[in-house]
């Protein structure tokens, strides 16, 4: 597979990175040129449709050609890997699995078995590894996937065809999702800065759309507790505050809105919180995702478990489910 359009349409492929590492002299000239602002618009839009999670049907090429298409791919992972949030790296992740799943389901038969061994999959044998297969099949919850549900014989899977196929479009994610965050030097970072403000705040939102207005009577316990001592005048450690931050944060709070809940704190001190606030909501660069439950136990903040809590292992999870409760 040499055609850029080719590696364009799967643009994880080694192939495809041999050809960006070839070209990133050209890359390097575009990031200089008036070409630019253009591929780095592209690249905006390539996460912002990924974070609303866009029929990739609707997007099949971003830019004028299949260069700035494979090269607004490669700025995207970087845009991303700046900020370093795990929100948008999901979601980069399976919206461009999902939009070269979508390409792969209309090649030839031959070409998709030549895609699938590419990234380790045999879909042209009737069965696969049980090494190979566990991995694959972890992210997925249907009873079909798994094991004690499978025949499984001489160490080999059996799997229909059209089920293998399916198993390809997770082996993409995995390999999209493997390699983030990039580790992109702090100067190539400044130079896309307005390009990630664009990122954070479409993320920011996202975050208000999916969230909703904000409903204090559905936040989780552990949260609720932290309020409380922040309203008591505790002095919270940095665990705390930075899962309370991050918390409001990712459900849309501004920082505004955040310093005012640490204001409850008879402590105040505006222009500490701001810069804590500024700090984890990502204006130095790095957004932050609220600590999952097994992080908050080990931390003892998850406290006062309820029984919503027993179905999540997200503090954000919990807002969302009880949020729908209460609607
Ligand atoms: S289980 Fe999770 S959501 Fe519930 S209190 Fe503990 S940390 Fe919070």
């Amino acid at each position: 597979m040499v055609d850029v359009q080719d590696l364009a349409k799967y643009p994880f492929l080694e192939e495809a990175q041999d050809y960006v590492r070839r070209e990133s002299g050209t890359l390097d000239i575009l990031l200089k040129s008036e070409r630019n602002r253009i591929l780095c618009e592209c690249a905006v839009k390539r996460v912002v449709d990924a974070l609303s999670r866009k029929n990739p049907l609707e997007c099949r090429v971003y830019g004028r050609d299949a260069q700035e298409d494979l090269f607004s791919y490669v700025i995207s992972r970087m845009l991303v890997s700046c900020l370093n949030d795990r929100l948008l790296i999901e979601r980069l992740s399976q919206f461009e699995a999902h939009k070269a799943y979508l390409s792969f389901t209309e090649e030839e038969n031959t070409d998709r078995e030549k895609i699938a061994r590419a990234i380790g999959i045999e879909i042209g044998q009737n069965s696969m590894p049980v090494l190979t297969y566990v991995p694959l099949v972890s992210g997925l919850h249907e009873e079909r996937w798994k094991l004690v549900n499978r025949s499984v014989k001489d160490g080999r899977v059996f799997l229909l065809r059209i089920e293998a196929e399916e198993l390809v479009r997770e082996q993409m994610r995995e390999i999209i999702r493997e390699r983030l965050p990039l580790s992109v030097p702090e100067d190539v970072c400044r130079q896309f800065r307005s390009y990630i403000e664009a990122v954070a705040a479409a993320a920011q939102q996202q975050a208000l759309e999916e969230f909703g207005d904000v409903d204090e009577s559905s936040f989780p316990p552990c949260i609720s507790a932290l309020i409380t001592a922040v309203t008591a005048g505790t002095n919270l450690p940095h665990v705390g505050r930075f899962a309370l931050t991050a918390f409001l944060h990712n459900i849309g709070l501004s920082t505004h809105q955040i310093a005012e809940v640490f204001q409850r704190a008879p402590d105040f001190d505006l222009s500490m919180t701001m810069y804590q606030v500024e700090h984890i909501s990502g204006r130095s660069g790095t957004e932050y995702t609220a600590p999952a439950c097994a992080t908050m136990r080990t931390h003892g903040l998850c406290v006062h478990r309820d029984a919503v809590c027993e179905k999540v292992n997200h503090p954000l999870s919990y807002y969302k489910r009880k949020k729908k409760m209460h609607e």
